[in-house]
């Protein structure tokens, strides 16, 4: 079988401080992981060696069974969608969500629909002339994952992009982000700090702590069969 990702055995520092320690991980394709831990355990930075912005160490990366360890995040077909969910702010949103088109060759008319099309699935058709100042944060926040979605990516990555909102919006874009990306059919990475999203959204959880994975597994098996006190003290917290 062939994974949408793979991460093998991978290394990761900055200066003295060792950051990821033999992390190995398979995705699936269609699966959706979140990605729990401590901050500063490390879950940006896998983010980012996945994403290609960070190069690690030793080990090894794999997007649908090529290696891509050391291949420029352009040259990856990956979506990424940050907390601050940075739009072009002079840009409309019909724009914003076409870009990524723009830098992969496709013909201006084809982007536009595509983007029109895109900006429907996440329930912002009215909104195409916009500018990204007249919208919601929630608002804002499906434009960027409606950009991160456009091409058609392997894998996407998100990045706590709930975490600035409050938590009634929260809980309607979890349900959202989930309705979305199922619909699709993508393969996506979630990373947040909310142990209730990571249960009720994930095909599997894997969590950080200082720069390990302590645990990857089913949401029921973490919370049923936790291999370790970490993982018990972790997912007892309430938070
Ligand atoms: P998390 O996302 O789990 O909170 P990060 O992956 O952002 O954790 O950070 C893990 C550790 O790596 C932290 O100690 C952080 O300070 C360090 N780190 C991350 N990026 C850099 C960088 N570019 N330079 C130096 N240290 C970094
Ligand atoms: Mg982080």
């Amino acid at each position: 079988m062939t994974y949408a990702l793979q991460l093998e055995a991978i290394w990761k520092s900055f200066g003295s401080h060792v950051v990821l320690k033999d992390v190995s991980l398979d995705l699936r394709k269609g699966e959706f992981m979140t990605m729990l831990g401590p901050s500063g355990s490390g879950k940006s930075t896998t983010l980012n060696i996945i994403a290609g912005f960070y190069y690690p160490d030793r080990g090894n990366l794999y997007l649908h069974g090529k290696e891509i360890a050391h291949v420029a995040p352009n040259r990856r077909n990956i979506g990424m969608v940050f907390q601050d969910y940075a739009l072009f702010p002079h840009m409309t949103i019909l724009d914003n969500v076409a870009f990524p088109l723009e830098a992969r060759g496709i013909a201006r008319r084809a982007r536009r629909d595509k983007a029109a099309e895109m900006l429907g699935v996440v329930g912002l058709a009215e909104y195409v002339d916009r500018s990204p100042w007249q919208l919601s944060g929630g608002q804002r926040q499906r434009v960027a994952l409606a950009r991160a979605l456009v091409f058609n990516p392997d894998i996407v990555l998100l990045d706590e992009p709930l975490g600035a909102l409050d938590k009634k919006l929260r809980t309607e874009m979890q349900i959202e982000i989930l309705r979305i990306t199922r619909q699709l059919g993508a393969t996506v990475i979630s990373v947040t700090h909310d142990q209730e999203e990571a249960l009720i959204m994930s095909d599997r959880i894997a969590l950080f702590r200082k720069g390990e994975l302590a645990q990857v597994g089913l949401p029921r098996e973490l919370y049923a069969e936790p291999n370790s006190v970490f993982t018990a003290d972790f997912l007892g917290e309430s938070n």
